[in-house]
């Protein structure tokens, strides 16, 4: 019996990473797209399912990771002030991004020239509601319609309140955290699952996408990962030094050198939460920061503060409207970065989370979820840089942070990083 089980294990698709076999079904779904042409449509479908089995998870996943989100704050409540900083932190900078992201996309219009078809997709006619209007909307008259109807921003408000709320009911309230605890954890399950789909179904969207649309499709591939991966580089080395040098008083050079493992941890792993163990170790060994506020302000960063991911939808989001030749209004850009933001928060620190998101995004500025197809195939790529980014995100924060409560050991900060790193 136990023979089997290694027999099966051992197997050549068995063992091999999931991101490597969304690459696969990616590479022959081009190859068979290109050969097949228009009849490669008869494959959609394979894609189709695995687009419907994720817009199944969307609602569960926000709903209760973000409540769970709020409410693990509890325990740590009376480190109000540290956990305000870190959070007014962590959204800004993640705005901040996002905004870097809808630059960038839109100086380099990775998507335009492509042409795709829009009118087979459904889409929310656009009547560019006003501001104010999009604020309003945002808050739901009844949440067990906005749950019903999908519609995300109202979810994330509800859901926000709720948390809240939970936290605030003390003993009262705790039955209904492990209920969403528990829920959270079996829809991250779920998702494991849903993406062991994602290579068939990769296979069966690109095959259709180039029989459709043929092999200029790749150039504006290779444009997004070159434009998320500036845009990281940017976020990272100017505003992230800014931010050390600016608010902190301090010279970014230690942070940048400091952040190195953790981020090459987090480079191959494409998980925030898998990083997180290489981030406290340099946060306290190479950064200065405290035990205190880096065993609090990190874990936090690594479940809320998704910078590389929030810049990474911003550039996706566009591209894609470019693809399908969708006007945006000014609105939805607005839509777009408070979305993102606050997805951010929910999103967990696992790889490919960040895609999840982006279907969310998607859906709620209407742009066409297909779109999500094109991006799929080359999410890991992008995913290196955003988690990475997503992680040096977490480490600036704990760095600025820890500065203003005076808990920055500032030589073991200013201590240049030697090869002899005993201890
Ligand atoms: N993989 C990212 C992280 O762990 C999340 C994402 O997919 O954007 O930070």
């Amino acid at each position: 019996m136990t023979d089997t089980q290694t027999t099966k294990k051992t197997t050549f698709w068995g063992k091999m990473p999931l991101w490597q076999k969304i690459l696969i079904g990616m590479v022959l779904g081009i190859i068979t797209g290109s050969i097949m042409g228009p009849d490669a449509e008869i494959l959609k479908p394979l894609g189709t399912l695995f687009i419907k089995a994720i817009k199944m998870l969307i609602v569960p996943l926000v709903f209760c990771s973000l409540v769970v989100g709020v409410t693990s704050m509890q325990d740590t409540r009376k480190m109000g002030r540290v956990g305000l900083k870190s959070i007014v932190l962590y959204l800004g900078t993640t705005a901040v991004a996002i905004t870097i992201g809808l630059g960038l996309g839109t100086i380099f219009s990775p998507g335009a020239g492509l042409n795709m078809d829009a009118s087979t997709v459904s889409q929310a006619t656009k009547e560019a509601p006003t501001l104010v209007q999009t604020l309003l909307n945002m808050i739901p008259t009844n949440p067990v319609d906005a749950l019903a109807a999908g519609n995300i921003l109202q979810i994330i408000v509800f859901a926000l309140g709720l948390g809240i709320a939970l936290t605030l009911s003390g003993e009262k309230g705790k039955p209904a955290i492990a209920v969403f605890e528990s829920l959270a954890e079996a829809m991250y399950t779920l998702t494991g699952l849903v993406m062991k789909l994602a290579p068939y179904g990769v296979f069966g969207l690109m095959a259709w996408v180039a029989g459709k649309y043929g092999l200029e499709i790749l150039l504006p591939l290779i444009k997004v990962v070159a434009v998320v991966y500036l845009g990281s580089i940017i976020h990272v080395v100017v505003f992230y030094s800014g931010l050390i040098s600016l608010l902190g008083r301090l010279n970014p050079i230690p942070y940048l050198k400091g952040i190195a493992t953790p981020a090459a941890v987090a480079f191959t792993t494409t998980s925030s939460s898998g990083t997180l163990p290489a981030s406290i170790k340099a946060a306290r060994e190479e950064l200065g920061v405290s035990k205190g506020i880096s065993s609090f302000v990190l874990p936090l960063g690594a479940t809320i503060n998704m910078d590389g991911t929030a810049l990474y939808q911003g550039v996706c989001a566009l591209f894609i409207a470019q693809a399908f030749g969708v006007d945006l209004e000014f609105s939805d850009y607005i839509v777009i970065i408070a979305t993102s933001t606050l997805a951010s928060i929910g999103t967990a620190g696992v790889p490919g989370a960040g895609m999840i998101m982006l279907s969310l995004v998607l859906t709620t500025v209407g742009l066409p979820i297909e779109g999500l197809a094109i991006i799929a195939g080359i999410d890991r790529i992008l995913d290196m840089a955003r988690t990475t980014v997503n992680v040096c995100g977490d480490l600036m924060v704990s760095t600025l942070v820890a500065k203003s409560e005076n808990e920055l050991d500032q030589d073991i900060y200013s201590a240049q990083p030697t090869s002899d790193s005993a201890k």
